[in-house]
């Protein structure tokens, strides 16, 4: 008799765990929800929920409509686990086959010795064909320091090549906040100088998680475009005053809680796209950008590394 392979072993305890988040998962629409916003609340999109509920029409779901949540998201980041009292990465990463770096990796944890009771982890991979800014135009932000002289050796280029993309007639003239075009591809901070920690995860009332993560900057401050793409605005209860940016990366970027509008259409990393705020169900709390990334517009993964990389 052979004994099951690890591997069968972590897909087994994986598919268990998996039947656990299915079984009947349900939202009941509340007064001003959209579909798109309930997608984006519920860590899905607006097709696999048309799909799920066999909606006719995406725009017409009735207060009171009780919707079916789909499960399985559209790049397949499904089994889950809630951190319970006692448990660490490591017990964690054990019960399901993993090791600490797998799950940590898989949640964008880079701390590994902080988990807090409540979360929501990832069992399954980070996403793997998802590189954040590929593909789009490169820009930086001047931060507090810069020369152009230190810009060009982080982009592998020159102060004359910077100073000619960019139409800088005296490269020792740049100013903090100039977005300045940079060779290759970039990801660059949504908003800079802006606070954050790693909250991705967290619970969140009515039994929902915390798909993003808060990025905390005075009411006002400029909310840029990570990427180039193209940016759509919308309204809700809950997301209040937010963007969806359509990423040249593939991934589809969403801000919520804004105090403005800026520019939408088609983008440059970098641009002005709005303002940070506390509109929506922020009301009256700190103000903040909420902030997702979906790759290939399916489930949410965890900004964290990534604002950590990009965001001073
Ligand atoms: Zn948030």
């Amino acid at each position: 008799m052979l004994a099951p392979s690890p591997t069968r072993r972590t897909i087994t305890t994986l598919v268990a765990a998996l039947f656990v988040i299915v079984s009947g998962a349900t939202y009941t629409v509340q007064p001003g929800d959209t579909l798109s916003e309930i997608a984006v609340e519920n860590g899905t999109t607006v097709r696999a929920l048309v799909e799920k509920n066999n909606l006719p029409n995406a725009n017409r779901i009735y207060v009171g409509q009780k919707l079916n949540l789909p499960a399985a998201s559209a790049s397949g980041a499904t089994a889950t686990h809630i951190v319970q009292s006692g448990e660490s990465l490591s017990t964690i990463a054990s019960r399901y086959g993993l090791t600490v770096a797998e799950l940590a990796a898989a949640n964008g944890i880079t701390n590994t010795n902080v988990v807090y009771i409540g979360t929501k982890l990832s069992l399954s991979g980070p996403v793997s064909d998802f590189t954040p800014g590929s593909g789009s135009a490169g820009a930086h932000v001047v931060a507090k320091g810069d020369t152009l002289g230190k810009i060009a050796a982080a982009y592998g280029t020159t102060t004359s090549a910077l100073a000619e993309l960019n139409g800088l007639a005296n490269p020792n003239l740049i100013r903090i906040g100039q977005v300045l075009a940079v060779p290759g591809g970039g990801w660059i901070c949504p908003v800079p100088g802006g606070t954050y920690f790693n909250d991705y995860g967290f619970p969140r009332t009515g039994g929902r998680f915390h798909e993003g993560t808060d990025l905390f900057a005075t009411r006002g401050t400029p909310v840029l475009a990570p990427v180039s793409g193209r940016v759509e605005f919308t309204i809700g209860t809950i997301g209040g005053m937010q963007y969806k940016l359509y990423g040249d990366d593939g991934a589809t970027y969403i801000g919520s809680h804004m105090d403005s509008f800026g520019t939408a259409g088609n983008v440059t990393a970098g641009t002005v796209i709005g303002s940070v705020g506390d509109s929506g169900n922020a009301k009256g709390s700190r103000t903040h950008l909420h902030f997702e990334i979906h790759p290939d517009d399916g489930a949410a993964v965890n900004p964290y590394p990534y604002l950590q990389d990009a965001c001073r």
